[in-house]
């Protein structure tokens, strides 16, 4: 029995505004977050950004 083993294993994580999947190693990873959020890029992060800054505009 052979075992293919040629593809290395990359940890994905899908986009928390688009739902994309990417490269763990290529997610954009908030610092400043309460929760670990991971963006396909810098327009899924700056989109996100607006949508928490306003819901935190409630009480
Ligand atoms: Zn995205």
């Amino acid at each position: 029995m052979v075992k293919k083993s040629d593809l290395p294993e990359v940890e994905k994580v899908s986009c928390d505004v688009c739902r994309k999947e990417i490269p763990l190693s290529e997610a954009v990873i908030p610092e400043a977050a309460d929760y670990v959020a991971h963006f396909c890029g810098l327009d899924c992060y700056a989109e996100w950004k607006r949508q928490s800054e306003k819901s935190k505009n409630k009480p």
